[in-house]
C-alpha cells in the first residue's frame, strides 16, 4: 500500500499521483453511485517495537525529551486542526483525543522515562502501558480512554519514527477512501457525509470492503489496478457503477455525473415497496444486517423485512461466547425494529474471513474449507442450543418469532439435523445454500427445512473455486457467472417443487439488474444491503415477470459474465 499521509490540507485538482489528468483506472463495480472529491489514505499502525534500541546517552537525553515533546504537540496540533474543521460529535471527539495527547499524567511517566534512558518510542509505549492497565482496572468511563490513548499511542509513535499517520484519517472534507483493502476495524464509524466513497487495490464484491459499503450507502470499486499510484489530495471521480476511478478529471463533466447518478438515486427513493414486478407478481425486498442499529437504519427503506441478520460480527471483537441473556438482548433489537414483519437470523456463521476468538477456530491450511459456519458446532458442543435458546427468547419477548437459517449447510443430513434442533426451540427452520452440494440436493433438503437463502457470494466462491477474497480472481465470483446462476435455478425450481420459498441474500440481490434475472429464475425474496433495497425495488418495479424470466434464460444461456449481462440488460434496459 502506498500509505501516504493523510490530508488536512485544501485539496489540489491537480493529479499528484504521477497519472496524468482523466487517467481511467478500472476496477470491479460493487456499489452503485457516483463520487468526486479528494482521496485520503490509511496509514499503517506502527509496530511497536523499539527497534532494539539501546539507552540514550545521558548526555542526549534532553534531546530525545525535546524529540518526544516535539511529537506529541504535532499529534495533538493535528487533532485540533481537524476538531476545527469538523462538526458536531465528530468535533468534540477530536477534541477531546488531542486533549488526551497533551495530558500532563502520561506525558510525565514518559518523560520520566526518558530522563531515565529510554529511547522515545519505547518511552510511550511503556506510559502508555501504565495508564491502559490503569484505566482498565478503573473500568466505566476511564476504560473506554483506553482506545484512545493507544491511537494516540500508535500517532505518537508514528511521529516520532517519520511514518505517516495511522488508521483512516477524519478528513476535513468529503473525501474519497482509497486503499489496499479494508478490514471491518478500519472502516467502524466511518461517517457517509465524510467518507463519500470507497476504492480498494484488493478485495472481490464480496469481500468486507464491498458489504461496508453497501451498509454505508457509498458508491465502491474494488480491485482496482493502479490504484497504489494514486497519491493522498488527488481529485479523483469513483464511479461505482461502471467500476471505474478517474483521476483528475475535467471538474464540470466529473460534477455533472454526480448530479446523473444523483437523479437515479432520487428515482430510487421515491419507491414505496412491496416488492413486486410491474405486472404485480411478489417477489419481497428485503435488509441484511448486522445489528440493532443497522435494522433500525434499515426501516427507513421500503424493506419488508429482514432477509439475512450475520450475528456472528456481532460478536468479532469477543474473546469469551456472550451469554444466552446477553445474546438474546442482541437479537431482540433486531426483531423489535421489524416487529410483525419477516426477520431471517442466521446462526453464528463464523471462520474463515470471520474467526470468533470464541469458537476455537484449529489452525487450517485452508480455511475456508475448513471449520466455519455450521461445521462448527461439532467442535463447541452446546453453542448452537444456547444460540438457539436466545433466539427463542428474543422472539418470546418481542412476539417476532424469527425464522433461523444455518450457513454452509452441504449436506441433506446437516440440514435435517439442523431442522430438528430449531423446531425443537419452536422456531421455523431454514438453510442457506452456499455449497454447490447443497444446491445440487435442494429438492431433498426441502424435505426437511421450510425455506432456503441463496448465498451467491459463497456460492460463486465454492462454484468458481476461485477466494472471494481474491481481487486477481473477481471476474470468477462475478454472481453472473452463468454456472453460478444454474444453481441457483436449480435451488429455485426445488423451492416451486416444494411450495417453499427460497430467497437470495449474497450481494447478488444488490444489484438492481440481477435481482431482476434472480426474480426470473423463481426466487421469492431478495435480501440485500438497505442502501441497494430502494434501489432494486425500483428497477424491479420498472420491468414485468415475463422481462425478468426472458432475461434470466438469457443469461443461462450465456458463456460468459460479461455476456449474461449484456444479455440481460438487453432485456431489462
Ligand atoms: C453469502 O455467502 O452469500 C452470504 C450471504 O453470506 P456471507 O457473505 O456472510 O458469507
Ligand atoms: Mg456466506
Amino acid at each position: 500500500m502506498t500509505a501516504s499521509s493523510p490530508t488536512t490540507s485544501q485539496p489540489s485538482r491537480s493529479a499528484l499521483s504521477g497519472l496524468g489528468p482523466g487517467t481511467v483506472l478500472r476496477g470491479v463495480p460493487v456499489v452503485p453511485g457516483v463520487a468526486y472529491a479528494p482521496v485520503i489514505r490509511p496509514g499503517r499502525l506502527p509496530s511497536l517495537d523499539d527497534e532494539g534500541a539501546v539507552d540514550v546517552a545521558e548526555a542526549d537525553r534532553p534531546a530525545e525529551t525535546t524529540r518526544f515533546t516535539a511529537a506529541t504537540s504535532a499529534v495533538a496540533t493535528r487533532l485540533r486542526d481537524r476538531a476545527a474543521l469538523a462538526t458536531g460529535a465528530a468535533s468534540e471527539v477530536l477534541a477531546a483525543t488531542a486533549t488526551l495527547a497533551q495530558d500532563r499524567a502520561w506525558l510525565g511517566a514518559a518523560e520520566k522515562r526518558i530522563t531515565a534512558g529510554e529511547p522515545a518510542v519505547r518511552a510511550v509505549i511503556g506510559a502508555v502501558e501504565q495508564f491502559v492497565d490503569m484505566f482498565t482496572q478503573l473500568g466505566g468511563l476511564m476504560a473506554e480512554r483506553v482506545t484512545d490513548l493507544q491511537d494516540i499511542r500508535d500517532r505518537v509513535i508514528a511521529e516520532l519514527k517519520g511514518l505517516p499517520e495511522p488508521g483512516v484519517p477524519t478528513p476535513a472534507v468529503p473525501s474519497i477512501l482509497c486503499a489496499e483493502d479494508l478490514a471491518p476495524a478500519d472502516t467502524a464509524g466511518l461517517d457517509p457525509a465524510l467518507v463519500v466513497a470507497l476504492a480498494t487495490t484488493l478485495g472481490g464484491p464480496t469481500s468486507h470492503t464491498a458489504i461496508i459499503a453497501r451498509q454505508l450507502g457509498i458508491p465502491c470499486v474494488v480491485a482496482i489496478e493502479g490504484l497504489d499510484a494514486v497519491a493522498a489530495a488527488t481529485m479523483v471521480l469513483v464511479d461505482g457503477t461502471a467500476g471505474t476511478l478517474t483521476v483528475a478529471p475535467d471538474a464540470a463533466a466529473a460534477a455533472d455525473a454526480v448530479t446523473q447518478a444523483q437523479r437515479a438515486a432520487e428515482r430510487a427513493a421515491a419507491w414505496t415497496g412491496p416488492g413486486a414486478t410491474s405486472d404485480g407478481h411478489r417477489v419481497a425486498v428485503l435488509a441484511n444486517v448486522q445489528d440493532g442499529a443497522a435494522a433500525r437504519a434499515a426501516t427507513a427503506t421500503a424493506a419488508e423485512g429482514i432477509g439475512l441478520f450475520r450475528t456472528e460480527l456481532c460478536f468479532l471483537d469477543r474473546e469469551t461466547e456472550p451469554g444466552v441473556g446477553e445474546q438474546a438482548e442482541v437479537y431482540a433489537e433486531v426483531l423489535e425494529a421489524f416487529t410483525g414483519h419477516k426477520v431471517v437470523i442466521r446462526t453464528l456463521d463464523a471462520g474463515s474471513d470471520k474467526p470468533l476468538k470464541f469458537a476455537g477456530h484449529p489452525e487450517e491450511a485452508n480455511p475456508a474449507l475448513g471449520v466455519r459456519g455450521i461445521r462448527i458446532a461439532g467442535p463447541n458442543p452446546g453453542l448452537l442450543d444456547r444460540q438457539l435458546e436466545a433466539i427463542a427468547a428474543a422472539g418470546d419477548r418481542t412476539g417476532n418469532p424469527p425464522w433461523v437459517m444455518a450457513p454452509m449447510i452441504a449436506t441433506v443430513d446437516e440440514a435435517e439435523h439442523f431442522a430438528a434442533q430449531v423446531r425443537s426451540y419452536g422456531l421455523t427452520p431454514g438453510v442457506m445454500i452456499e455449497v454447490p452440494a447443497a444446491a445440487l440436493l435442494a429438492d431433498r433438503i426441502l424435505e426437511h427445512v421450510d425455506f432456503l437463502s441463496i448465498g451467491t457470494n459463497d456460492l460463486a466462491q465454492y462454484t468458481m473455486a476461485a477466494d472471494r477474497m481474491s481481487a486477481e480472481l473477481a471476474a470468477l465470483t462475478d454472481p453472473w457467472q452463468p454456472a453460478v446462476l444454474a444453481l441457483v435455478a436449480m435451488a429455485a425450481r426445488a423451492g416451486a417443487a416444494a411450495g417453499k420459498p427460497v430467497g437470495v441474500c449474497g450481494e447478488a440481490a444488490a444489484d438492481p439488474l440481477l435481482a431482476c434475472v434472480l426474480a426470473g429464475l423463481g426466487v421469492t425474496s431478495l435480501s440485500a444491503a438497505a442502501a441497494a433495497v430502494q434501489g432494486v425495488g425500483a428497477k424491479l418495479a420498472q420491468v414485468s415477470l415475463q422481462q425478468c424470466r426472458d432475461a434470466a434464460d438469457g443469461a443461462l444461456a450465456a458463456g460468459t459474465a460479461a455476456d449474461a449481462r449484456v444479455a440481460a440488460s438487453a432485456v431489462l434496459g
